[in-house]
């Protein structure tokens, strides 16, 4: 089993290039954020708490999500591998992942990092809020906090992949087809 990270600040384009991933390498595509968002439509508990997180910009807490990483793991069968979109988001979902991954003998395969400019991120979320409306593409403020967010609590896992010698960084900006050749060509190599 491979498990790749797909890596990126929000509105690098990880949705849309996921889904070109999970087919060419036969992958089951995790997307924490689509996950919590089905929880939030199907009004549970966890999407009552959630909701209230997302909408302000904030993370949910990293048991939740790393509970929700475990049991797709557990769940999903019949593909090479899987792609996490959106996970791991702090150092402690990532410490979580190693060990979660640790108890059946495997480990990260690599990391696919998607990199745009903060300008970039407004432009292409306020982009996808006409289409998709999501609450928190809504507003200009809350995107802003996502972008901190970002900066604070995501952006230290490079450091971190790069020790572990996973990280593989791609330029972002361009086509979709460019950045997903880029990505084809990173992958190829595991
Ligand atoms: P984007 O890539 O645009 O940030 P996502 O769909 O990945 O969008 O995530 C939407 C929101 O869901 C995040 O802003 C956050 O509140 C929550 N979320 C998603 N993944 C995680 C995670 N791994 N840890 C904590 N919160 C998460």
């Amino acid at each position: 089993m491979k498990y790749y990270i797909l890596f990126g600040p929000p509105g690098a384009g990880k949705g849309t290039q996921a889904t070109y991933m999970v087919e060419k390498y036969n992958l089951h595509h995790i997307s924490t954020g689509a996950l919590l968002r089905k929880e939030i439509a199907a009004g549970t508990e966890l999407g009552i708490l959630a909701k209230s997180l997302i909408e302000k910009g904030c993370l949910v807490p990293d048991e939740v999500v790393e509970g929700m990483i475990e049991s797709e793991f557990k769940t999903v069968t019949g593909v090479k591998g899987f792609l996490l979109d959106g996970f791991p988001r702090t150092l402690p979902q990532a410490e979580a992942l190693d060990k979660i991954l640790a108890k059946t003998g495997t480990e990260v395969t690599a990391t696919v990092s998607i990199m745009i400019p903060d300008e970039m991120i407004m432009e292409r979320i306020k982009g996808r809020a006409l289409k998709e409306g999501r609450a928190d593409d809504a507003s200009e403020e809350i995107i802003n906090t996502r972008i901190t967010t970002y900066h604070d609590q995501t952006e230290p896992l490079i450091e971190y992949y790069i020790k572990a010698g996973k990280y593989n960084e791609i330029d972002g900006t361009g086509t979709i087809e460019e950045v997903k050749d880029r990505i084809f060509s990173v992958m190829d190599k595991f």
